[in-house]
């Protein structure tokens, strides 16, 4: 493994090479982003290219160090998330690691703090970290990370250099399975497109299982009646329960009516996320307006946004459902 193996993110990455290769890395970065894009990973692998024994600059991923670690236990590398049973990072845990962050490195390198998710801190341990912060211990680095800067103080955030990432891409997450993972170029693509732009996502997900859920998705939604509500709500119900499950089917509805645009505005199936329901798609098709099947899209991909955001699940969906049903025909 090496920052070579990284898939997307190449201008984060940039950066963070040169500010390592040059010795210039800051005290403390925020890296900002959606759930799952790899902002972990990025900041894990940047802690292994600090600790490496077996390249400069880069990272192994096989020598003591680097499998530390990955397992989370190197002295010198500490992830802090909210303890068990906890909502919120609290003000002791951020004491205790600005203790470790003042003792000697085991290695001689940088000790090293990731904050995942920094948006569970609460408002005294924010104070506490901005202390730190101000006056950040020698070869330290905190990596904070977050879905985005709002919840952290104006103050803490100016004390970070941030990097935003974004998805990875559809292309780039298929080459990946493709290449690495052996996957069929029509596997690939499928779970290149339900992982939400995320490599992790996308090597859990169990095609086997999915296209059972998808087959119990796409008859749900061709259930739908014109100005059926009823149902509307009872599958709004159905599909809200999981916070992942909600995820996953609004992001798969989002492809679904993709395909219906594709389908109806080409009759091509080759494009097609659901190549294997093209009689599904077909008549779903036949019974949206082209303008009623954009703005289900549009609509799918406000409600992800609404459910990443922790709002209520089954009000987003209900929403996005009755759009739907007001305008079947
Ligand atoms: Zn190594």
């Amino acid at each position: 493994m090496s920052f070579g193996h990284t898939v997307g993110h190449q201008k984060q990455l940039v950066i963070l090479r040169a500010a390592l290769a040059s010795e210039r890395l800051h005290h403390a970065y925020l890296f900002v982003g959606p759930e799952g894009v790899g902002k972990h990973t990025i900041a894990v692998a940047l802690a292994k290219a600090i600790h490496c024994q077996a390249k400069a600059d880069d990272f192994c991923g096989q020598c003591v160090n680097c499998a530390r670690i990955a397992d989370g236990n190197h002295p010198d590398v500490r992830t802090v998330e909210p303890l068990p049973d906890k909502k919120e990072i609290s003000i002791q845990q951020i004491r205790e690691i600005e203790r470790e962050l003042n003792y000697r490195s085991f290695t001689g390198k940088r000790k090293i703090v990731i904050i995942d998710p920094a948006i569970l801190l609460n408002a005294a341990a924010q104070n506490a970290l901005l202390k730190t912060l101000e006056e950040p211990p020698q070869e330290s680095l905190i990596i904070l990370i977050a879905p985005n800067a709002g919840g952290l103080l104006p103050t803490l955030r100016s004390r970070c250099l941030r990097l935003s990432f974004t998805p990875v891409s559809r292309p780039e997450v298929a080459g990946y399975l493709q290449n690495l993972h052996k996957k069929s170029a029509e596997e690939a693509a499928f779970l290149a497109a339900m992982s939400m732009g995320s490599i992790g996502v996308a090597l859990a997900l169990d095609k086997d299982a999915l296209t059972e859920k998808r087959q119990i998705w796409v008859g749900r939604l061709g259930a739908l009646k014109a100005g059926d509500f009823q149902s509307a709500m009872t599958t709004a119900e159905a599909v809200a329960g999981n916070r992942e499950e909600a995820l996953r089917f609004i992001k798969w509805a989002e492809s679904w009516y993709r395909d219906l645009l594709i389908y109806r505005m080409t009759s091509q199936p080759d494009e097609l996320v659901n190549l294997d329901m093209q009689a599904e798609v077909e008549q779903q098709a036949a019974q949206m307006s082209a303008d009623g099947i954009r703005a289900a899209i549009a609509n799918a991909i406000g409600a992800g946004a609404g459910i990443q955001r922790n709002l209520n699940r089954r009000m987003v969906l209900e929403k996005f459902l009755f759009d739907v049903v007001s305008d079947r025909r």
